[in-house]
């Protein structure tokens, strides 16, 4: 792939548990070009916010172990990078919107000096004045209501909402060329999130910056993205333009996926998928997603299928479409 910005090559990370380990990734390849709106979607528990720590080099480690693969940012190696260099990554080159603002937000600094510390970091603007200005703007840009008093505030003083919002005027305050955005502005009401998302589609034009948006609403990826990766269970099962996922699903697990929206016409209520995620501690063999697959034959029960490549850009994960060279 071309102009390439984030090149994940067959990560593979586990927990540590009593007992073993949780083998949480299993192997996840993906990339991202300069520029590109690209979508991951997957159930609660697949992994997806696994990925996105790794990629940003802040996975516990204790728990976290990784064990084989490559994240390459830029063509250079971030899990070889050493700690001063994965801050001026986080700082200058990658930020991430965190499902959970209190992983995002330091308790015992106000909203005001973690704000204006980033920017002057990023923007290496020395005026006081301005830097605020900069944090107001910011502040402002999330629609939250009385940016001084909110700059004066301590994270504990603020709504879960509120901290929310601030969290995403902290990643989108300075430029940056990846965007990160876990499930961004869920936990706020529909139109604040929409205005949010815009903000996101506004900001990733006006600076060329890539985004990652993860969520669970398949509408959102749809409207938001040009590139869609499909995970289960630890890794990728299906990746393709977003027009082309949606007008042709080819992985069952997608398929199952795209049955369980809701249907607004009434028409029925939506379908789940049977079973559930899989047991990290020992997961199942071959394809994980078999014991939940109405099409497993003997093959997907003995070896993990590689991503196929079906028509251009759309590949897919599975034994119904190809067979690699020793399958
Ligand atoms: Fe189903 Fe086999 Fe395809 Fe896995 S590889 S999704 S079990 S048909």
């Amino acid at each position: 792939m071309q102009d390439v910005l984030l090149d994940v090559q067959d990560l593979v990370v586990h927990f540590r548990v009593y007992g073993g380990y949780l083998k949480v990734l299993d192997g996840v390849t993906l990339q991202v070009r300069h520029q590109e709106r690209v979508g991951l979607v997957g159930e609660t528990g697949c992994g997806k916010t696994t990925t996105m720590k790794t990629i940003m080099g802040i996975l516990p480690k204790p728990p976290g172990v990784v064990r084989g693969g490559r994240i390459l940012f830029k063509g250079r190696d971030v899990l070889s990078m050493r700690p001063q260099e994965l801050e001026h990554l986080r700082r200058s080159g990658i930020s991430m919107i965190f499902q959970d603002p209190t992983a995002a937000l330091n308790p015992v600094f106000t909203v005001g000096e973690q704000l204006e510390d980033a920017i002057r970091y990023a923007l290496g603007k020395r005026d006081h004045a301005s830097v605020r200005e900069v944090a107001l703007s910011a502040l402002q840009s999330v629609a939250l209501p009385d940016p001084p008093r909110i700059l004066e505030s301590y994270p504990v003083q603020l709504s879960g909402g509120m901290r929310q919002r601030v969290c995403i005027a902290l990643a989108l305050a300075c430029p940056k060329e990846l965007l990160i955005a876990d499930e961004p502005g869920t936990s706020l009401d529909v139109t604040i999130q929409d205005q949010i998302l815009r903000l996101i589609h506004r900001l990733a034009e006006e600076r060329k910056m890539a985004v990652i948006l993860i969520s669970h609403s398949l509408g959102v990826i749809r409207e938001w993205t040009e590139r869609v990766y499909v995970m289960y269970a630890g890794t990728i099962v299906e990746e393709a333009k977003t027009g082309e996922l949606f007008a042709r699903p080819l992985h069952p697990y997608t398929e199952a996926l795209m049955r369980c929206v809701p249907k607004l016409t009434g028409t029925g209520i939506a379908e789940g998928i049977p079973g559930r995620i899989p047991d990290y501690f020992d997961p199942p063999s071959g394809c994980r997603f078999h014991p939940r697959c109405p099409h497993c034959m003997d093959i997907c029960r003995q070896r993990k299928p590689q991503l196929f490549p079906v028509d251009g850009d759309h590949r897919v994960a599975c034994f119904l479409f190809g067979r690699d060279s020793h399958g």
